[in-house]
């Protein structure tokens, strides 16, 4: 039986449709693929610079002198990695947990292979045998024990700059008398000059933060205090703020001798005193 020209147009046409619908399914599939080629992990604080003018501030903050060595918390996708490894003269390495951004690093950027050490940063030991700066994005789930982390290694560490929910960065770089001066403004800044320096806020990012960030820097004070047991001198700090509304005398009673309560700063709250006072305090009665 001879096929009619009407049937042969409309097997002609359901083909194209079915091939165009096809088409369509593989050019949305490579498109996905290149605009997301990884997953964004919450667990992790995975929130991504994307403003490149914001990455390339960030990234100019640190000091680049030849010969510097330079750690990044967090590469993730690379918004801040791809300007660092650029720059001449420095020595580059990363920390990064998630093996996922790993092997996405690795293959985007041939500069970085190598560099990149797989592990979560609170169990790393000293990426290298001097001095050394750090920057990163931090993931905001850790920034206060990533900020330990920076005092365990203060004796190398040169400099910081890093990113923080601004609610924490105001903390840390909080002064006596503020409201928001506390354990980690007085621990950190026995060995760091804290300087605020941005906002940022969380258009920067994808996913955008419910927060605002904010960026500071810190720079070493090379010890000048020589608390020799840092251990110790939290404790002291940590029982002061503990009960940050009453006095010293108050708040340190079972933790000093009754000498030390005759100090005239036991008089004060904990949010009154300063670093140095702190250091005095420690360096007399402990
Ligand atoms: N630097 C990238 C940027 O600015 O777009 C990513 C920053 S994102 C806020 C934080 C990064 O830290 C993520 O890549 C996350 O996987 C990584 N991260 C989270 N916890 C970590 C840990 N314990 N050790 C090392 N990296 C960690």
């Amino acid at each position: 039986m001879p096929i009619s020209k009407p049937y042969i147009s409309s097997i002609i046409f359901f083909a194209n449709c079915h091939t165009i619908k096809l088409l369509n399914g593989a050019i949305a599939y490579f498109y996905s693929r290149m605009s997301k080629p990884y997953t964004l992990k919450k667990s992790l604080g995975q929130h991504f610079l994307h403003d490149e003018n914001m990455c390339k501030k960030i990234v100019a903050q640190i000091d680049y002198t030849t010969g510097k060595k330079i750690l990044e918390i967090g590469p993730g996708g690379g918004a801040i990695s791809k300007y660092l490894i650029d720059i001449d003269g420095i020595e580059y390495k990363a920390i990064e947990i998630d093996e996922e951004k790993y092997h996405y690093l690795e293959s985007l950027y041939p500069a970085i292979k190598g560099k990149i050490i797989l592990q979560d940063v609170l169990q790393a030991s000293l990426p290298y045998d001097t001095n050394f700066s750090v920057i990163g994005n931090f993931p905001y789930n850790i920034s206060s024990p990533i900020m330990f982390k920076m005092l365990e290694w203060e004796s190398q560490v040169d400099e910081v700059i890093g990113m923080f929910q601004k609610e924490v960065a105001e903390r840390i770089a909080a002064g006596p008398g503020s409201k928001v001066y506390g354990i980690l403004s007085v621990l950190t800044q026995t060995y760091f000059d804290v300087t605020y320096l941005f906002d940022v806020p969380p258009s920067c990012f994808n996913p955008p933060p419910k927060v605002m960030s904010g960026v500071l820097r810190f720079v070493t004070k090379n010890n000048p205090h020589q608390i020799d047991q840092f251990k110790k001198f939290k404790m002291l700090v940590k029982a002061a703020f503990g009960q940050r509304r009453k006095t010293l005398r108050n708040a340190l009673r079972s933790f000093v001798s009754p000498v030390a309560l005759t100090d005239p700063l036991m008089d004060k709250r904990a949010e009154q005193l300063s670093v140095a006072d702190f250091v005095y305090l420690y360096k007399t009665f402990l």
